[in-house]
């Protein structure tokens, strides 16, 4: 929401006293895959869900980067104005990073407003073994990252930063009530920050990090990420070697998906028929494993691709062992379908 206010601010500053009415139509450009928060930030500004144009992503889950200059052309060409490109650094399924450097280009070529959702990406950063994954960050206009995912911070931790030095963030979200920002203060104004933010009263979240960052060290929160995506890998490398599992892709992040195909249809040669029985497969489990009260895995449809569980790792102390006791009852659960 920050992110698309501020691109279309920088895009129309008029709007701010305005209103939409002087506006032009505006478009943004994100993955197919991004996080629904995006359709729902420009529902709510006014930009329409019809103009965000929905980019299709390769089979790994990451934006076409050809696909994406050729929608800004011809939106260009119906007389619309794309403002802003969304890039999601770790999709919410398939944990795919897009690829930012070449975003990047297309953005200042056609001078968009690169956002970077890194919400559940971002982690990556403070591992010096897998931040490559985010290769072109530093080039985006803003960046939005949850602590509160991969680092475990307490909900809610979210940090929205900006690249902007010419207080965008003021101009575009000042209200100045002159019983709360006076300028007159004895002490330096630019602490500040309240008239910034959309929000009047707000909690200090950023402590939450800033607390945790100062208690456990750079070198542990590196290591948490680096742990959590061995065990990751593990699991998937596990989810290979077991008969009746079957990865839908290996996996770039921390989201193992993968199938789990009962004894009774291993036989069945690859085809509808197949995919349909096993697309009813998922929810049973999921169904039994929390009637039993065992585990709660996540289960979902993809596209054309049939229900398959998505195991999302970040827990600094799970083990081997949990992950073998993740696939072993999912087996036990549902060998007899
Ligand atoms: C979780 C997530 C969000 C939403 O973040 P909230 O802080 O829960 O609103 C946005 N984008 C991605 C990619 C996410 O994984």
């Amino acid at each position: 929401m920050y992110a698309v206010n501020l691109a279309r601010y920088r895009c129309c500053p008029n709007i701010k006293e305005n209103g939409l009415s002087t506006a032009p139509r505006l478009v943004m450009f994100t993955s197919q895959e991004c996080h629904y928060s995006i359709s729902k930030a420009a529902a709510l500004l006014g930009i329409g869900t019809k103009n965000v144009y929905a980019i299709p992503s390769d089979e790994r889950g990451k934006i076409i980067p050809s696909a994406l200059e050729e929608q800004i052309l011809s939106a260009k060409s119906e007389g619309a104005v794309p403002f802003m490109v969304n890039a999601t650094a770790g999709t919410t399924v398939l944990g795919a990073f897009d690829p930012i450097d070449v975003i990047a280009d297309i953005c200042e070529k056609h001078n968009l407003w690169l956002h970077v959702d890194a919400c559940w990406g971002g982690a990556a950063l403070v591992s010096s073994r897998h931040k490559h994954l985010l290769k072109g960050i530093h080039r985006a206009d803003s960046v939005a990252w949850n602590p509160h995912k991969m680092l475990m911070a307490c909900l809610q931790c979210s940090a929205f930063m900006v690249r902007d030095k010419t207080s965008l963030l003021q101009r575009c979200h000042s209200a100045r009530a002159s019983y709360l920002f006076q300028q007159d203060k004895f002490y330096d104004v630019s602490y500040d920050t309240g008239d910034k933010s959309v929000q009047c009263s707000r909690k200090p979240d950023a402590f939450k990090i800033w607390l945790m960052w100062k208690a456990l060290g750079s070198r542990e929160l590196e290591q948490r990420v680096d742990r959590a995506l061995a065990m990751a890998r593990y699991l998937a490398e596990e989810i290979k070697k077991r008969e009746g599992f079957r990865l839908l892709m290996e996996p770039e992040y921390a989201n193992i998906c993968f199938w789990y195909i009962p004894p009774s249809l291993r036989n069945l040669p690859d085809g509808p028929e197949l995919w349909e029985k096993l697309h009813k497969v998922a929810p049973v489990i999921k169904e039994r494993m929390m009637k039993k009260g065992s585990m709660m895995v996540g289960y979902q449809p993809h596209g054309e691709k049939a229900n398959f569980f998505r195991m999302i790792i970040i827990s600094p102390q799970v083990s081997r062992q949990d992950m073998d006791f993740v696939l072993d009852e999912i087996h036990n659960l549902g060998k007899d379908l």
